[in-house]
């Protein structure tokens, strides 16, 4: 195993890390500790080039080669919208530990300024948070962010005036999280509603500058704060392979999720594209599918091995699941809908059951209870030495 972090990263909670409800370490789980770790080698190395003609992978530990190839790079922001990307915008996006830690200093240190800010158009803009992007991703993040203001930060800083606090969600569509089922749609607009957060649907962003941004190539709103989760492309080592590719770079599979023309290479996760039969629609990318696809691709390397016949990935839906907040949530499973608190209880446990290791979960479930009796912290620590006002 090749990965340039030597963590497994469970980024489904990342936007609670960005947040300050759970500390950043409790969801990474070090590689070298996972179960069954002496049956597998694992090199900390970027790849920087996979050749599957002549079967080498180029990595900053040197050049490998293979029998049978795994891809499973996942995805990077794809930013491609924004009109001035060659200036290089101050964008936050939220793929890494790295990214949630950023976002969560800044955020304080928004409200840091704005307290000592006495102009109330400068404290406006401080405090106005733009979200792009209202997939389930968005919308988890913009209720997070809501209650990590309203119910912690806030009481801390209390010069500031409320009512100049903004915080917008941008979506290019007229509805928040694609595919979702309308009633859970109109369950997260009231939430949305009642949480003062603004929906602007059918707008994309358009520019980013350091004090401001503009929709539309029109409207313009004064922020500091952007944070991008309008769409993802395929990791560039993955484009740029010589295979076939959808439109966001990732590689075409077959049922086995092999890919056609290279035997021995399998893709899986956010860099692979698998069809569904009956929409011809690629399948969503979510964490329990990458993992699902996992042990097919693993069973069918030993098939190969052992002369045996593959086994088909089946595709099934996954249970719709999306938190609003630290009360709040919404899941659909076949017939079952729950909203509410009691989603949010569905939420909590599925995803505690799903973080690796038990050590991590015990800390996740520890950070939960601890945010809700003693609030969530707010200290602003530097990511690097002397630089204490971004
Ligand atoms: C903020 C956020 C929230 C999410 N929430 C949910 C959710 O609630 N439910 C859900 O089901 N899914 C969620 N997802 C999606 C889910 O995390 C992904 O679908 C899943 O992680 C895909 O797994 P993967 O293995 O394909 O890619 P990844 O998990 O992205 O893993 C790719 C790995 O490759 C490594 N890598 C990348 N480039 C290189 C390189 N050049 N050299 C070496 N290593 C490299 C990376 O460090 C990483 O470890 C969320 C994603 C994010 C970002």
């Amino acid at each position: 195993m090749v990965s340039d972090d030597n963590f497994f990263l469970f980024s489904p909670l990342l936007h609670e890390v960005a947040m300050g409800r759970i500390e950043s370490r409790h969801v990474a789980y070090p590689i070298r500790r996972l179960h069954w770790r002496d049956r597998f080698n694992f090199i900390q190395a970027s790849v920087n080039n996979i050749d599957i003609i002549q079967k080498k992978v180029d990595t900053s530990a040197g050049m490998l080669t293979y029998d049978y190839l795994v891809l499973a790079l996942g995805g990077v922001a794809d930013m491609s919208g924004l009109e001035n990307i060659e200036e290089k915008p101050n964008v936050f996006t939220l793929k890494t530990l790295y990214d949630s830690r950023l976002i969560r200093n800044h955020i304080i240190m928004m409200f840091e300024r704005a307290s000592v800010e006495t102009s109330n158009n400068q404290q406006q803009q401080l405090l106005s948070f733009v979200v792009s992007g209202a997939g389930y991703i968005g919308v988890q993040l913009v209720t997070e962010l809501r209650d990590f203001i309203f119910r912690s930060l806030i009481k801390y800083y209390r010069s500031i005036n409320t009512s100049n606090i903004r915080i917008l969600l941008i979506e290019k569509e007229d509805k928040i999280i694609s595919n979702l089922h309308p009633k859970l749609g109109a369950y997260a607009m009231k939430q949305l509603k009642r949480m003062g957060i603004e929906v602007i649907f059918r707008s994309r962003l358009t520019r980013v500058w350091e004090d401001r941004v503009q929709i539309n190539n029109e409207e313009i709103i004064p922020t500091k704060t952007v944070i991008w989760l309008s769409g993802a492309v395929a990791n560039p080592r993955i484009a740029e392979i010589n295979a076939a590719k959808d439109n966001i770079g990732r590689i075409m599979v077959n049922d086995y999720l092999e890919v056609p023309d290279f035997s021995g290479v399998y893709a899986l996760g956010d860099c692979a594209h698998f069809k569904q039969k009956k929409s011809g629609e690629p399948i969503p990318r979510r964490a329990h599918i990458a993992v699902r696809q996992a042990s097919v691709v693993a069973r069918n390397i030993l098939a190969e091995i052992r002369g045996l016949d593959k086994k088909l990935y089946v595709y099934s839906p996954p249970p719709e699941l999306v938190s609003l907040g630290t009360s709040q949530a919404m899941f659909r499973f076949r017939g079952l809908r729950v909203y509410g608190l009691a989603a949010r209880f569905i939420w909590l446990g599925a995803y505690t059951l799903l973080v690796t290791g038990s050590y991590n979960r015990v800390r996740i479930v520890i950070d939960w209870v601890s945010a809700l009796i003693f609030g969530r912290d707010t200290s602003y620590i530097k990511t690097k030495i002397g630089k204490s006002n971004p």
